[in-house]
């Protein structure tokens, strides 16, 4: 496992601990923004959009901005998407107006950075956070994938991804 990786799967885990979410399944993500002082936000719109963020300079706090015609499972993986923005990003976050996740595409005056490999440490930490290693690993090994997608409030292929990246599926 990479160092990068190794660093996303650390900060997930501490995020859980601090917040006495550890061992839990599955992560209200909502709550959890809450607990940052983020507040989210549904947005209806059939547009290819499926989150924002955004920090509001004058009163010094982030939103996160969800698409509600998306399901359920891809609109929580979308809100720990964001927040893994918040984590990562949060002081160059500060610097642009607004940070649009939609389907192939980001948009973000967040300048000189490769965005693809932002996007990728940002949905590595949304696994992470949304299926703790050291849970998933035991879970594993008593249910299948739909169980497991079920546990976790995650689509199924939120489940395999996050398997074969953590080797418990070939
Ligand atoms: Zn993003």
């Amino acid at each position: 496992m990479s160092q990068i990786r190794k660093d996303l799967e650390d900060l997930t885990t501490q995020i859980l601990v601090d917040n006495d979410l550890m061992y839990k399944a599955p992560i209200d993500v909502i709550s959890l923004a809450n607990l940052y002082d983020i507040k989210v936000y549904g947005i209806k719109t059939k547009n290819e959009i499926s989150g924002a963020i955004t920090y509001d300079k004058d009163e010094d706090y982030f939103e996160i901005l969800v698409n509600t015609n998306n399901a359920k499972t891809r609109q929580r993986f979308t809100i720990a998407h964001e927040l893994g923005h918040y984590f990562l990003h949060k002081e160059m976050l500060k610097d642009s107006n607004m940070h649009i996740d939609a389907l192939y595409r980001t948009t973000t005056d967040m300048k000189n950075v490769d965005t693809k490999e932002l996007e990728k440490e940002v949905d590595y930490f949304a696994g992470a956070l949304l299926m703790n290693r050291e849970l998933l690993e035991k879970l594993s090994k008593e249910y299948g994938i739909e169980e497991l997608a079920k546990i976790f409030d995650v689509s199924t292929s939120a489940v395999i991804v996050r398997m074969k990246v953590l080797g418990l599926l070939c």
